[in-house]
């Protein structure tokens, strides 16, 4: 395909601002997918996707599209839509020469949007400011368009309206797609250089692949390499989807479509890299390759423990299909066996878990999130800590903890009440600027561990709803923070310790202890409940003694009675965890680990 009639797009867009029902619209009007086999959200496949409404996988179609009497290629990049997958969002811009700026006509933009936004002007695309959903009652479009031409320059009677619903504007976008963004530039007689911008684990054909390429050609059949990691494959196939995926003779500059090698692990084809062509090797790859990083660790362990290999195997086949994903065995004394696994964040755990539970039938428990720590001991060793369990006896010279920069939007009464929540939290702000009359966008900085938990829903109920936040990792810094043992007749529960500020610890003992007051039932003797820093006792609830022989309810006589009796009672403990000489039921766990 000559690259002067391709345009390669991405659509940004806030959760619910109709991306994924615009991307169905346009499939409709260029005829790729007939109205009759148009299911609403055609492109998010997953059913959790499907189910939660977000967008997890970036994909590519390719759509024709005339304009004066030229038929173009119009290839739209799919973007995952959550902060969690930053770098993915990063990597699908740069496929791309133009972004569509798609904002709910009756919102206006969020934090995520805006962060997308700085993105995309990062990596130079046009930007094409879009309202949808001016079919809504509550659309104000002048209020927004002005909004939009403020923020990115231009004028409010260039925004587009549309309405993915009805299809009102949505032809005039297309329109306006050939003939704002550039054509793709490239040089197809140099070494072949694709950008691998998704990667997706298909059960049949293996990692389907998904390149923008930006020199030279690729072609079926021959060899390519991963310029990271110089691993070398066969290329079965090569080729473009519009929307079912179409095999063809090549991909050329500027083109955007998927290749399978027969490989069977995402991670042997990863987001970022550069695939190039063994016998003619590019010299350089193409820029911005980075490994994912998980940034959220939690403990996953099965509710019932002959379960174990099931959630062994089950998180082996989640791993092909998630290159972020990065787990290994651990035990807990209170929970059994188990895994501590890593995530991107609080949406990639969730995400990870419900799969987990869904499509391999498990029961989980999940302990509370951590981030990672790196501690330094006096002796200069580094031990890095995602488990709190694994915090270092020895002496500690110095304890680091990652940081993340966040932009906050929100109307502007709402300031005071945000400044208090993040200053709550040890952030410090970065500055404020007004978006428009009454809408603030304001920055701060703060550790990673201050947000993963409960930040976000406390933010939304300061704010009403109105406030969003977008955050993206920001070097480490160095605390005062401490281990917090909790401790049930003087034994240590491995699954309550936490790693909280000096400032906390308190707090933190206080909450657990009477926590587990009430959800411990009484024993035959009494269970002190105690909260500590080292040897230091912080907090101390008690559970009083209880003489439970349930035998003597029964007045002779009827033995089948007592023997149910019997039974039930070890059937009961049977569910019953052994801590030291406690009996713990596994619910009183799992509702301690339980934040609401
Ligand atoms: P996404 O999260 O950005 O992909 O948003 P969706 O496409 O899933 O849309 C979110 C919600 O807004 C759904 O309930 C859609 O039916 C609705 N919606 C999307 N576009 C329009 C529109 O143009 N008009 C109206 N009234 N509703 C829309
Ligand atoms: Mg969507």
């Amino acid at each position: 395909t000559d690259p002067a009639i391709i345009r390669n797009f991405c659509i940004i867009a806030h959760i619910d601002h109709g991306k994924s029902t615009l991307a169905d619209r346009m499939l409709q009007s260029t005829g790729v997918v007939q109205a009759r086999d148009m299911k609403a959200q055609y492109l998010d496949r997953m059913d959790i996707e499907r189910e939660r409404g977000i967008t997890i996988k970036s994909q590519a179609v390719r759509m024709p599209w005339e304009v004066d009497g030229v038929s173009y290629a119009l290839n739209m990049i799919d973007t995952p839509g959550h902060v969690d997958f930053t770098y993915e969002v990063s990597r699908s811009l740069a496929a791309c020469e133009g972004a569509i700026l798609l904002v709910d006509a009756a919102q206006g933009i969020e934090a995520q949007t805006l962060a997308n936004l700085y993105l995309a002007m990062e990596n130079n695309l046009t930007i094409i400011p879009v309202l949808n959903k001016i079919d809504l009652p509550a659309a104000q479009p002048e209020k927004y368009a002005a909004e939009l031409a403020s923020l990115i320059g231009g004028d409010p009677e260039d925004v587009l309206r549309v309405s993915g619903k009805t299809g009102v504007g949505v032809e005039a976008l297309l329109d306006k797609i050939v003939r704002d963004l550039p054509a793709p530039e490239g040089d197809p007689n140099a070494p072949a250089r694709a950008m691998i911008f998704d990667s997706v684990y298909d059960t049949y054909r293996g990692v389907v692949t998904y390149v923008r390429v930006v020199d030279g050609m690729l072609h079926p059949r021959e060899r390519i390499q991963m310029m990271s990691t110089r691993a070398s494959h066969e290329l079965l196939e090569i080729g473009v989807s519009s929307p079912e995926p179409t095999p063809s003779k090549g991909l050329g500059v500027g083109e955007v479509g998927y290749l399978i090698t027969g490989v069977k692990d995402v991670r042997q084809s990863k987001v970022g890299d550069t695939v190039t062509n063994l016998a003619k090797p590019a010299a350089q790859s193409l820029p911005g390759y980075a490994d994912a990083k998980p940034m959220v660790f939690s403990g996953l362990y099965p509710l019932d423990g002959a379960d174990y290999p099931v959630l062994r195997d089950a998180l082996e086949k989640l791993m092909l299909n998630d290159a972020a994903l990065v787990y290994e065995p651990e035990t807990s004394a209170a929970l059994g066996f188990g895994f501590r696994v890593g995530f991107l964040g609080l949406l990639h755990l969730e995400i990870t878990r419900e799969r987990l539970e869904r499509e391999y039938n498990l029961d989980l428990i999940s302990t509370a999130p951590n981030v990672e720590y790196e501690v330094t001991l006096e002796d200069k060793k580094v031990v890095r800590v995602t488990n709190p369990s694994e915090y270092p006896t020895g002496k500690i010279a110095e304890v680091r903890e990652p940081m993340v920069s966040a932009t906050i939007l929100a109307p502007n009464e709402f300031v005071g009440a945000i400044m208090e929540l993040c200053q709550s939290r040890r952030g410090v702000m970065g500055g404020m600027d007004y978006l428009s009359e009454d809408r603030v966008e304001i920055r701060y900085r703060l550790p990673l561990a201050e947000i993963v938990f409960d930040f976000f829903d406390i933010l939304k109920s300061k704010t009403r709803g109105y406030g969003s936040l977008d955050w993206k990792a920001d070097g480490e810094q160095v605390a005062d923070l401490v281990k917090v043992d909790i401790m049930l007749q003087g034994e240590q529960v491995d699954a309550f310790s936490a790693i909280t500020h000096r400032d906390k610890a308190y707090s933190y003992g206080v909450m657990m202890t009477g926590k587990l007051r009430e959800l411990i039932p009484r024993q035959q003797f009494e269970v002190p409940i105690q909260a500590a820093i080292g040897s230091r006792i912080i907090a101390r609830e008690s559970i009083r003694a209880i003489r439970k022989d349930v035998l003597a309810k029964c007045y002779g006589g009827d033995i089948s009675r007592k023997r149910k009796l019997l039974e039930k009672q070890k059937e009961g403990k049977k569910r019953m965890k052994m801590v030291g000489t406690v009996e713990v039921p596994q619910e009183a766990f799992i509702a301690a680990l339980t934040t609401d």
